[in-house]
C-alpha cells in the first residue's frame, strides 16, 4: 500500500491535538513554535476563518531526495519521504530545494542535522496510522491508501460542492504528493503555493544546482572533502547516540 494523509481544512477546529501527538511521538520539546522548525514538525495556522496544517508533503518525486548528493533522503514505497542523519553531510541543499519550505536545520546544535516530519514511517510499517491522524478528533486529518484518499476527497467534493473549492491539492502539484488537502477557500488564501508546476521538480533543480560548485573537487580538496564528511558522520553518530542514551 502507498499511504497518504488527507487533510480537510473544512473539518479542522484548530485544536492542535495533531501537533501535540507529533511532539510526543517524536520526543520533541513540548513548546509549539509558530512555524515549522527542527523541533516542531507540524503546525496548524489560522488563515481567515480556516485552519491549515503544515508538514512535509511527502512528494511522489521529492526534490529534497533528488538534490541530496549522498542519498540521505529517500521515498519509501509505502509513502513517507525519510531522512537518514547518518548519511547527511550537512550541505543543506534539501533545505534550499524543497518547494514547501519544510526541512529545517538544528542551528542551535554543535552537530546539527536536518529535521522534518517522516510521516511516522515506523508506525505505518507496524500497520498503524501516523500519530497525528490517530488523534484528530474531527477526521480533519485521516490516513489510508493514496488511491482511497483521492477517492474519499473526490466523494467529499461531489457530496458538498458548495463547501469546497473544486480542487484536491497535492493530486498533481510537483508530480503529486502523499499529503492531500481540501479547503473551502482558495489554497493561496491559506498560504499554500498555488504556482507550483504539475510536473516533478527534480530535473529543474538539477539544472540550477549544476551552477553551484561541487562540494568536493580534485586533489587536496577531494581529500579534505572525504576527511570532512567522514568526520562529520562520526560526530553525527556520536550526537545521535548521546541523545538516545539521554532518552533512555
Ligand atoms: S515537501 Fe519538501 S521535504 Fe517534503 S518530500 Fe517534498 S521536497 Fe522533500
Ligand atoms: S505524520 Fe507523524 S511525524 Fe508527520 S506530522 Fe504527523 S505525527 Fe508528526
Ligand atoms: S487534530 Fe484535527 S482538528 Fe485538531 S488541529 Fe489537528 S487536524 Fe485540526
Amino acid at each position: 500500500m502507498k499511504g497518504a494523509i488527507l487533510f480537510d481544512s473544512t473539518k479542522c477546529i484548530g485544536c492542535e491535538a495533531c501537533v501535540a501527538a507529533c511532539k510526543e511521538k517524536n520526543n520533541l520539546p513540548a513548546m509549539i513554535d509558530p512555524k515549522l522548525t527542527a523541533y516542531t514538525w507540524t503546525v496548524v495556522e489560522q488563515r481567515n476563518t480556516a485552519f491549515i496544517r503544515r508538514l512535509c508533503m511527502h512528494c511522489e518525486s521529492p526534490t529534497c531526495a533528488s538534490v541530496c548528493p549522498v542519498e540521505a533522503f529517500r521515498k519509501e514505497p509505502s509513502g513517507p519521504v525519510i531522512y537518514d542523519a547518518s548519511r547527511c553531510i550537512g550541505c543543506r541543499y534539501c533545505i534550499m530545494a524543497c518547494p514547501f519550505d519544510v526541512p529545517k536545520y538544528q542551528w542551535d546544535r554543535a552537530v546539527p542535522i536536518v529535521q522534518k516530519c517522516d510521516m511516522c514511517a515506523d508506525r505505518i510499517k507496524a500497520g498503524q496510522q501516523p500519530a497525528c491522524a490517530a488523534v484528530c478528533p474531527t477526521g480533519a486529518t485521516i490516513f489510508g491508501d493514496r488511491d482511497e484518499m483521492i477517492q474519499e476527497a473526490r466523494a467529499r467534493l461531489e457530496a458538498a460542492p458548495k463547501a469546497y473549492v473544486p480542487k484536491i491539492y497535492g493530486l498533481e502539484e510537483v508530480g503529486g504528493t502523499s499529503v492531500l488537502m481540501l479547503s473551502s477557500i482558495p489554497f493561496a488564501s491559506l498560504g499554500i503555493r498555488p504556482d507550483l508546476p504539475l510536473t516533478p521538480l527534480p530535473a529543474l533543480t538539477w539544472k540550477a544546482l549544476s551552477k553551484v560548485p561541487d562540494i568536493v573537487g580534485v586533489g587536496g580538496a577531494l581529500l579534505y572533502g572525504i576527511w570532512w564528511i567522514t568526520n562529520r558522520r562520526i560526530r553525527v553518530q556520536e550526537a545521535l547516540a548521546q541523545e538516545a542514551a539521554k532518552k533512555g
